[in-house]
């Protein structure tokens, strides 16, 4: 179907009179379809089908949750290379690397299908009843967990397919069995639509609820600001500015029934060369850090904005062949001008500090397009300037020199919560490592060896989260397929007849789940 400019009201195509305008990331030029901006009618009529979806959604069969996932990923590949066209109009972002996005944007919702299947996100545990203990009886305790209810879901800026209309945060919340009504992020209103489109028709040929996915968009605040505040929404993921996901656990905050926003924000991914594997790898290190400094313009939250190491003729080795690698990096389109301008802004605010630079990427003479940039200050600036610690969304870094390990271990207790944290380490670096990794549990959802934080895979054990402001709420990740948990909830039901149980709890166990049975796990 081409794209109408409509939004995507639980079945429905839904025109409103007030529009806006996509744009192309590359040239600025004005995009078609206008786009129809969601106003308080459609906001209403998408939570009240949310809300009306919440119970026959929850409660459909696994089996057939799970082949909704699986049809919303075929249904995103049938949209074929259109999707990828106007998703690289809009982003920017080049055909390898979409199509990449793609991989994995399908990839996540056949992972969490599979993850539905097998059931044991309920996480079923039975106390069998123990009529005879003395002094008191044990009653009959079963517990499982259950969805949160309609969840909203905004679509962010970096990731137009894997983070939007049906991204992580979307697909493990419709796992957990929540509804979802999608805010799209209105720098790819476009591509958002048509995956949205493919998720609808997927939601209708699987007979579900026609509440289960409605997709709302608009360029204002007060959509996104709305929907968190609507009573029916009982949940919220996010991934985009630090003010932005404030201003959203705010609003959480302040409604009569306050509810979970797990919002992914701002970090600046420290990378430790602790001094054996400096001195041994400093030319490929120096490399490493140069090629994920600057992938896909530095536009991930993982980007290594933060390099730490001890002062010496080995950093300054590192500084010397990053900088000159650097120098020869072309400037790369950035995500749209409003990203572009802030980024252009927080390189020339890093710069009216108290830092040196290193080298600039080559300078392009005009568009959206961002430059890489090093710079290099002492620990004692840093820890005196909260503001060098700040995020700069976009191919910038700053590294830090340390005095001695003592100081190395200060800087990493001075810094905020990160989604990652990176040593990299020769084996005569092991006892100093062996120090620094309690701090850097404290600091950082992930912590890595010898590698670099771009690149996050999508698995069981995948943590993308951390303490704040990596994210709002250090107990979840929005990548991988733990992330199902932040859109449940535990159930325990003491004593019910069996005949009143849901199927994940009786005593024949009839789904075949592995199940925690008197404290130890079993399948039967
Ligand atoms: P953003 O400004 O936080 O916007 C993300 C989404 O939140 C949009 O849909 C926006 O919609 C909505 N929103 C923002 N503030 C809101 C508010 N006060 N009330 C209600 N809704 C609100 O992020 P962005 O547009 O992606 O990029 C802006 C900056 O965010 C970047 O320059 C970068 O610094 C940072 N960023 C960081 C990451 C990261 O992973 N760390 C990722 C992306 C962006 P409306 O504008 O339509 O209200």
């Amino acid at each position: 179907m081409p794209l109408t400019g409509q939004l995507i009201v639980g079945f429905a195509r839904v025109s409103t009179a007030e529009t806006f305008d996509a744009v192309d990331a590359a040239s600025g030029a004005k995009l078609g379809p206008p786009f129809s901006v969601a106003g308080p009618a459609e906001i209403e009529r998408a939570c009240a089908l949310a809300q009306a979806a919440f119970d026959p959604y929850r409660t459909a069969a696994l089996d057939l949750r799970a082949r909704f996932l699986d049809t919303c990923a075929e249904s995103i590949l049938a949209l074929g290379d259109e999707l990828i066209a106007r998703a690289g109009l809009e982003s920017g972002l080049p055909r390898a690397r979409l199509e990449g996005e793609r991989g994995r944007t399908v990839g996540q919702l056949r992972l969490f299908a599979d993850v539905v299947r097998r059931g044991d996100f309920l996480g079923v545990r039975v106390d069998p009843a123990q009529p005879e203990r003395k002094p008191l009886a044990r009653s009959d305790l079963r517990q499982r967990k259950i969805a949160l209810g309609p969840v909203t879901v905004f679509g962010a800026s970096n990731f137009p397919l894997a983070f939007s209309a049906a991204g992580g945060d979307m697909a493990s919340a419709l796992a957990a069995g929540c509804p979802v009504i999608v805010k799209a992020h209105p720098s790819h209103p476009g591509t958002s639509e048509l995956v949205a489109g493919a998720i609808s028709s997927a939601a209708r040929a699987c007979d579900l609820p026609e509440g289960t996915y409605s997709h709302l968009a608009g360029p204002a605040n007060e959509l996104g600001a709305a929907l968190v505040a609507d009573p029916r929404i009982k949940a919220v993921g996010f991934t985009g500015s630090r003010a932005g996901g404030l201003a959203l656990v705010k609003i959480a905050a302040a409604r009569p029934e306050p509810i979970p926003v797990y919002a992914e924000m701002s970090s600046i991914n420290p990378i430790v060369l602790l001094p054996g594997a400096l001195k041994a790898r400093t030319e490929a290190i120096a490399t490493g850090f140069v090629n994920s400094l600057t992938l896909g313009a530095g536009q991930f939250c993982t980007n290594p904005g933060l390099v730490l190491a001890l002062g010496g003729p080995e950093l300054d080795r590192f500084l010397s062949l990053a900088g000159e690698a650097l120098a020869k990096t072309a400037p790369a389109q950035m995500l749209s001008a409003n990203i572009c301008a802030n980024y252009r802004r927080r390189v020339d605010h890093l710069a009216s500090r108290s830092v040196s630079l290193v080298a600039r990427g080559l300078e392009a003479g005009g568009g959206s397009v961002g430059s890489g940039a090093l710079f290099v200050t002492d620990a004692r600036e840093f820890l005196a300037d909260r503001k060098l610690g700040e995020e700069v969304f976009g191919p910038a870094s700053l590294a830090v020199r340390c005095r001695d390990m003592a100081q190395l271990a200060a800087v990493l207790e001075h810094l905020e919560g990160q989604l990652t944290a990176t040593l990299h380490l020769a084996d005569d670096d092991a006892t100093i490592a062996a120090r620094l990794i309690p701090i850097l549990e404290r600091k950082a959802g992930r912590i890595l060896a010898n590698g670099w934080p771009t690149g996050v895979e999508v698995s069981p054990a995948m943590v993308h989260g951390g303490p704040f402001p990596a994210t709002s709420d250090s107990r979840g990740t929005s990548v991988g397929t733990l992330a199902i948990e932040r859109f449940l909830r535990p159930v325990c039901y003491q004593d019910l007849p069996d005949s009143l149980l849901p199927p994940d709890l009786q005593s024949g166990n009839p789904l075949g789940l592995r199940r925690m049975v008197d404290g130890g796990y079993t399948s039967s």
